[in-house]
């Protein structure tokens, strides 16, 4: 047989990826660099469709039909370049590999110009769900060429996610680098969604006095209403969760460390190289560094907080509400934020990308997909040049409405000492952009004091600066 498209590197998502295929009705040529892997998967699941075991490179490169589409699914990083190097020579021009891999941008772009010099396509795909999304449906980020997603995309689309409108949750994201540096800012803006719930339970916990399993029963609330997402709903799953061992409460028999593998880091990093403020998604990375700072939390537990007067009943109730305003707040906040950063790494990359079929592509399969999406596709669908989420009519208007409550929440997060590092960035995010008049002119005074950078006036063309050391005149730079 030969196959119609190929996976080498199966562990837990190489392996589903390939069982979706299968289940879809393509023939999948199937390697790994361990044999045993895809002998073991033939053997568990060869019934589910048509798999083309093979254990040389050569052998697999033999069985798929041509154009070669070739799915990478390795640990990122080194280990992607010594499979491409195995690979390559044996591929001819317009031969496919897509790289499923969690890669960075950069590296994907170089390997995309690198192969094409050969005349092969290379795909950098971002790939959302985790195993479950995997074998199930996915929602997929291609980058690459105009060329490869023509004879890619229709299979892409019919093994990833639906949305609840039928459409696939797939689109061709723009050229070289584009779908892994949105899988990127993808996976930022879960780190702040994330850190924001957390926020949430923390508050609920320690400012009002709920038990998780009473938290679990509001995220549940929250849950019909627009917070609709997979991670409040897994959220509740794991608050409601008791240790059989201890009948505790599972998340207090987890050490409270916070651990990462790198795309939030990345995404803020990229983000300060492009100068755009994405804080929620800074402060959710950062938060999960103070967590892990063991010795430092462990010497600080002395340190002065304020003496705390827990809310009573009612006001506990009421307050759970507010903490659904500056939830929902700080949400929009940080994918405007995300959407932003999108927007300049298109900006300074040329890839030219939809935002609004972005927002599309991950209302499913992936771990951010929630009904917001819909809304945000619609606000860009609307008005593809939207300046950012918060000049949307709608959002404006909500977040508006919800501004008292997040700022009262804040008050009593202030008051009784529980950190909310995501909610107070977000809402001086949102400050920042409403001010008429910012510091930073104060700021460009300062530059201007002790570096010479000069300054631009509010009423007149030019640069400016003024002699500070002399008789402080100004002269036109
Ligand atoms: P791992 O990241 O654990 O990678 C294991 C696979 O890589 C095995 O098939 C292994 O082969 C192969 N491999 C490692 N080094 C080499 C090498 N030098 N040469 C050839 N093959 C090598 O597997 P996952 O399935 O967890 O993830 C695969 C990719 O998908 C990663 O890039 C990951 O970041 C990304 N991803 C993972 C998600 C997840 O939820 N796990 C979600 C989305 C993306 P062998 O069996 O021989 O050791």
């Amino acid at each position: 047989t030969t196959a119609q498209i190929g996976v080498t590197g199966l562990a837990v998502m190489g392996r589903n990826l390939a069982r979706n295929f299968a289940r879809n009705g393509y023939a999948v040529a199937l390697h790994n660099r361990t044999a045993a892997r895809t002998h073991d998967l033939v053997a568990e699941f060869g019934e589910e469709g048509v798999f083309v075991p093979t254990e040389t490179a050569k052998e697999f490169v033999a069985a798929l039909e041509r154009p070669r589409r070739l799915v990478v699914m390795v640990k990122a990083g080194d280990p992607t370049d010594a499979v491409i190097q195995e690979f390559a020579p044996l591929l001819e021009p317009g031969d496919m590999i897509i790289d499923g891999g969690n890669a960075h941008f950069a590296d994907t772009r170089r390997r995309e110009r690198e192969l094409r010099e050969q005349g092969i396509h290379f795909v950098g795909a971002g790939v959302s769900g985790g195993e479950e999304g995997a074998l199930r449906g996915p929602s997929i980020m291609p980058g690459g060429s105009e060329e490869s997603y023509a004879a890619l995309g229709p299979m892409l689309e019919k093994i990833s996610a639906k949305a609840e409108d039928g459409a696939p949750c797939v689109t061709h994201v723009g050229p070289d680098g584009a779908g892994h540096f949105v899988k990127m800012v993808h996976n930022g803006i879960e780190y702040a969604d994330m850190q924001l719930i957390a926020e949430a339970y923390h508050l609920l916990r320690d400012v009002a006095g709920y038990s998780p399993a009473q938290i679990a029963d509001i995220f549940r609330t929250w849950n019909t209403g627009r917070l609709d997402s997979y991670l409040i709903e897994i959220t509740a799953e794991v608050l409601s969760h008791v240790d059989a061992a201890t009948g505790k409460p599972f998340v207090d028999v987890v050490q409270d460390r916070a651990e990462q593998k790198g795309t939030g880091r990345w995404t803020v990093q990229i983000a300060l190289d492009l100068g755009v403020p994405v804080s929620g998604i800074a402060e959710a990375v950062f938060a999960r560094a103070v967590s892990g700072h063991a010795e430092l939390r462990e010497a600080s537990r002395e340190l002065a907080g304020p003496s705390a007067r827990p809310l009573d009943d009612a006001a506990a109730a009421a307050f759970a509400d507010q903490v659904e305003q500056a939830l929902y707040a700080s949400k929009i906040v940080s994918y405007t934020q995300g959407f932003q950063q999108i927007a300049a790494g298109s900006e300074e990359y040329g890839w030219d990308i939809d935002l609004g079929a972005v927002a599309s592509i991950w209302r499913g399969g992936c771990i951010i997909r929630a009904a917001f999406l819909d809304r945000i596709r619609a606000a860009y669908d609307t008005r593809p040049d939207l300046p950012g989420l918060l000049s949307d009519g709608d959002f404006a208007r909500e977040i508006g409405e919800a501004q008292d409550d997040w700022r009262a929440v804040l008050v009593q997060a202030t008051r009784q000492g529980v950190p909310a590092p995501g909610f107070s960035a977000a809402l001086a995010y949102y400050d920042a952009l409403r001010s008429a008049r910012l510091p930073a002119a104060l700021t460009q005074g300062q530059r201007d004091f002790f570096g010479a950078h000069t300054y631009r006036r509010v009423d007149r063309e030019g640069s400016f600066h003024t002699l500070w050391g002399g008789d402080r005149s100004e002269v036109e730079a």
